[in-house]
């Protein structure tokens, strides 16, 4: 096993397309050498070294030593230079790349192989005593907080005593004199912290920057920044070993950072900055105020030139926006690093668009590029980038998981009805709860965003926020929520109501304060790509939506139907008439709370002219593409007031005791009510509520159909476990339906279907077809039924398990991702055994999963005819969903 690839004069060993091995900055060095850029000589030490030192203790492999001072010796010999030489030593920087760049997450050590012997060997070789100790003075301090962990600030506050000892305010002020002092001090302090001298041996000094950079790999940084930006299954991190160039040497040098077009807006210009006489870090850590790279042009446009080449050189090679760093040594240029540039989504949309039209890259692969987080984020709003990070840090209360993301300035409430009544008086106000049930559906839309201290990413809370595009924060167990005293209390902090807060739903971070938004304009090219993506794509993207106005926003978003509209949604809140909730509510609780089925009708028939109403504003909107119509849900105990001064106030508006009411909703109660009386169970048992459902959605079709606006209802019972039940169900709902279409004396076409969201049903699909005319997977409670795991409540336990330092049973969140595996298993099974039956079974999905990237690529692969996302994730399925077909292509190309 070869642990070490070599670097220099025109050769490399490695390539860049080995960055899996070498890391994306190895194999960036090792690539720009081979087409001939200047790079500095140097060695990368592999990722597999990485990954076998921390699956072995911490133990290096055992040939590695000897690779290193073998590569080490290449580089003395091809430099001319020796690292620790009193003369004109070697030095190199030690620096971290892994295979996806991960900015700023892990370490650096520049200048190693100083010492009190090679730091008078470089003063002599520059001829500049000041350069050579501010050099030295550097290292140790990285050396310090890097590799051995003295905390920054103690360092910080040395450097900031010496400088006002001589009376200077900035660092280029200090003079020789008082960088070697300061050296001193540090290894003082070196010494009294770890009782040992620092280290002089060059060599010791590399291993341990080696090891530091190891380490860095699972610092809480790198390992965050995984999480957050899925990254996985990488071995680790590589270490680059380089020969140092300086750009500090005078004003004849300087160091900057270019992109070879605007990262921000996507514009087709070279992008930089750049610092006269300074090193590396001076740029990024923004202690000076850098020029623009037009500067550079008047500065040395030699220079210039030769960058602009090398700008050309790596786009073309690389067929994507590159991010370089460079520097000039005595106005000689090195490029020290390429790899592809980070960008804004805007400008990923731009920059994939241009470069197909320049024909750099072909459509297909402009399509690659994007991913779901680009269009996400292109329409949520953020904290304003502008805003200091210290300033944010100070405001932070605490952290929960993000389960939508954006940001939400607003006003703290406690209860949904507040939040509705404020809301009405012009406030913004951000709903915050212990947990969110329907009853709250009417705060939380009101809401700008929405925190509760419990649940996960698919608890009520969160699918209905992400219906909306809603920021919202779930399972922040930190924060204590005292709804009664109208507070919560964070992180030592105390939030009344009233109280501004902000969320960023893009980390999940809570902060305290009103905190500035900026909303990105979706740029033009965003429309050209998403057309691209139409074009490609077989699978159908529709949408999940319970309003007229939702439907309208998801076709906005190029939804092709609805694949999901749950009712009881309309049960609460009546959106475009907001007065009349108050009358929707009483009459569904009444049903509840009815003794016989004949008072349960009564109840009912007050609900059936609102339903109507929802379903023709929905038809209308989705005016002739298939419209998926589910009949009640959830238990009926959601619908009910819990506390007795509620109970009591219901009790008098319908005509009965308190007393019945509280009776009423203790025997709804259930021990577990995800899986009791839920679902179709409802329609089975009470099946005047399927009665008026069907009806209400036929009549809504009847007087569509009759004002020329086309209608395809599918009619859809959840929960299903078999045929039996679906036969009654089916028979039942076809009995009503048919009855209101020949008395109304119309043709009118409907299906009825089921959902497949228990283990069981997806088993006995093939029987269960014989009835269904299509099938909905439900993926949410079919990953709960078949995992066992509470989708309410996993969020609790499950950052463990998807956490790579800690159990790692998963790789992610299966509520999030479909778990391809196991319930992945129970679907291709259904998806099989359905069509065996009834070949032309119309067949989708309707969980969370539907718009999830990954899980739209399974759905596409095992054919499947449509997915449902929610209206804002609709542009995130077609994208997949094109992205799907181009994978399938490639695939049977390798085949081949
Ligand atoms: C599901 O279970 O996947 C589903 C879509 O239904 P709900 O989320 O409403 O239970
Ligand atoms: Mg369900």
């Amino acid at each position: 096993m070869k642990y070490v690839y070599f670097f220099g004069a025109g050769k490399a060993d490695g390539t860049g397309d080995m960055k899996e091995v070498l890391g994306g900055k190895g194999a960036g060095l090792a690539e720009m050498t081979r087409i001939g850029l200047p790079v500095p000589a140097g060695f990368t030490i592999t990722t597999v070294a990485c990954d076998h030192y921390f699956k072995h203790g911490k133990k290096y492999p055992k040939e590695l030593r000897s690779e290193v001072a073998k590569h080490l010796a290449h580089l003395e010999k091809l430099t001319g230079k020796k690292l620790g030489d009193a003369k004109d030593p070697l030095l190199v920087s030690v620096r971290s790349g892994s295979a996806r760049s991960m900015p700023g997450m892990m370490e650096t050590i520049l200048n190693l192989g100083l010492n009190d012997k090679s730091v008078q060997g470089i003063a002599k070789a520059t001829k500049n005593d000041r350069f050579a100790y501010d050099a030295y003075r550097r290292f140790v301090q990285m050396y310090s907080s890097v590799v051995i962990g003295l905390p920054k600030e103690d360092l910080e506050a040395r450097l900031r005593a010496m400088k006002s000892r001589l009376g200077v305010k900035d660092d280029t002020q200090v003079t020789a004199d008082g960088w070697r002092e300061l050296v001193g001090e540090y290894k003082a302090y070196f010494k009294q912290k770890t009782g040992k001298d620092f280290p002089e041996d060059p060599v010791e000094q590399l291993w341990g920057a080696i090891g530091a950079v190891f380490e860095s790999w699972m610092g809480e940084k790198a390992v965050t920044y995984r999480r957050v930006e899925k990254i996985t299954g990488l071995l680790g991190t590589a270490v680059n070993v380089v020969q140092m160039v300086f750009g500090n040497t005078g004003d004849n040098s300087g160091t900057g950072v270019c992109f070879t077009r605007d990262p921000s807006t996507g514009e087709k210009t070279f992008f930089g900055d750049f610092l006269l006489n300074a090193q590396g870090e001076d740029v990024v850590a923004g202690i000076r105020t850098p020029m623009h790279l037009s500067e550079l042009k008047t500065r040395m446009p030699k220079v210039y030139k030769q960058l602009e080449k090398v700008r050309q050189t790596l786009e073309k090679h690389y067929r994507d926006m590159q991010d370089m760093e460079f520097t000039v040594e005595n106005g000689k240029l090195y490029m020290l690093q390429t790899r592809t540039g980070k960008r804004s989504p805007g400008a990923a949309f731009q920059m994939a668009v241009d470069m197909a039209n320049e024909k750099l890259i072909s459509r297909e692969e402009a399509l690659e590029r994007l991913k779901s987080e680009d269009i996400e984020r292109l329409f949520y709003p953020v904290i304003d980038p502008k805003l200091p990070r210290a300033e944010l840090a100070s405001r932070k209360l605490a952290e929960g998981i993000n389960a939508v993301p954006g940001a939400a300035v607003g006003k703290a409430v406690f209860t949904a009805e507040e939040a509705e009544q404020w809301a009405e008086r012009g406030e913004k106000v951000i709903l915050v709860r212990r947990e969110t049930s329907p009853e709250d559906v009417g705060g939380m839309y009101v809401a700008q965003g929405i925190l509760t201290a419990t649940g996960g990413k698919t608890s009520h809370a969160a699918v209905v926020a992400r219906g909306w595009g809603k920021c919202c924060i779930v399972g922040a167990e930190k924060v204590d929520i005292d709804a009664e005293a109208k507070k919560m209390s964070s992180n030592g902090h105390v939030v009344r109501e009233g109280d501004w807060i902000t969320l960023d739903g893009g980390d999940g971070s809570v902060y305290s304060g009103e905190i500035e938004l900026a909303r990105p304009e979706p740029p033009k090219a965003y429309e050209t790509l998403m057309k691209w993506a139409d074009d490609v794509r077989r699978l159908r993207v529709r949408t999940n939506a319970d309003t007229p106005h939702d439907a309208r926003a998801a076709r906005g978003m190029g939804a092709q139907g609805i694949g999901l509209c749950r009712t009881e949604h309309m049960f609460f809140k009546d959106f475009e008439r907001p007065e009349k909730s108050a009358e929707r509510q009483q009459a569904i609780q009444e049903m509840i709370l009815a003794d016989d089925s004949e008072s349960r009708r009564k109840a009912l028939a007050k609900l059936l002219p609102f339903q109507r109403r929802d379903f023709i504003g929905i038809f209308e909107a989705m005016n002739g593409l298939p419209v998926t119509i589910r009949l009640v849900d959830p238990p009926l105990h959601e619908f009910v007031p819990h506390d007795p001064a509620k109970q009591a106030e219901l009790a008098k508006k319908i005509g009965i005791t308190a007393e019945a009411v509280a009776r009423r909703v203790e025997q709804l109660h259930e021990a577990n009510p995800m899986l009791g009386h839920r679902g179709c169970r409802l329609s089975i048992t009470y099946p005047e509520i399927l009665e008026m459902q069907v009806r209400a959605i036929i009549e809504a079709a009847i007087d569509c159909q009759k004002r020329g606006v086309k209608v395809l209802p599918e009619i859809m019972h959840p929960l299903v476990l078999d045929k039996k039940e679906f036969q009654i169900l089916e028979e039942a709902t076809r009995r009503v339906a048919d009855k209101i279409i020949s008395d109304a004396k119309v043709k009118l076409e409907y299906l009825v279907g089921t959902m497949i969201e228990l283990p069981r049903a997806a088993i006995l699909a093939g029987e269960i077809a014989e009835l269904a005319e299509f099938f909905s997977f439900g993926t949410n409670d079919l990953t709960q039924t078949t995992m066992g795991l509470s989708r309410d409540d996993a969020g609790r336990f499950l950052p463990e398990y998807v956490d790579e330092r800690k159990a790692a049973i998963f790789k992610t969140d299966p509520f999030q991702t479909l778990d391809v595996e196991g319930v992945g298993m129970l679907v291709k099974w259904a998806i099989e055994h359905g069509r065996k039956t009834r070949p032309k079974l119309k067949i989708g999905i309707c969980g969370e999963h539907g718009g999830d990237a990954d899980s739209v690529k399974f759905c596409h692969e095992v054919g499947m005819d449509y997915v449902s996302a929610s209206p804002f994730r609709v542009p995130i399925a077609r994208l997949a969903a094109a992205q799907a077909v181009i994978e399938d292509k490639k695939r049977k190309k390798h085949k081949k």
